[in-house]
């Protein structure tokens, strides 16, 4: 959900305390969905990436362990 962001304010706004057509309530300025709302989507890690993170790291420990046994 996009949160209003008044850029001369430097505040976020709760959408329903912004006015009618979408001005900030103190200023006036139109505020209007933060710019990096997608860069902060893109930089937030999705649960399936850890689980493959996870998998990866157990597998190649796995793998490690194979390895180390080999040389007994
Ligand atoms: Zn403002």
């Amino acid at each position: 959900m996009a949160v209003p962001w008044c850029e001369p304010c430097d505040r976020f706004w709760n959408p329903g305390s912004i006015t009618a057509d979408g001005a900030c309530p103190t200023c006036g300025e139109a505020v209007k969905a933060p710019t990096g709302q997608d860069t902060h989507a893109r930089q937030k890690v999705p649960w399936h990436f850890w689980v493959a993170l996870a998998a990866a790291a157990i597998y190649l420990g796995w793998r490690a362990i194979q390895g180390i046994a080999l040389l007994f």
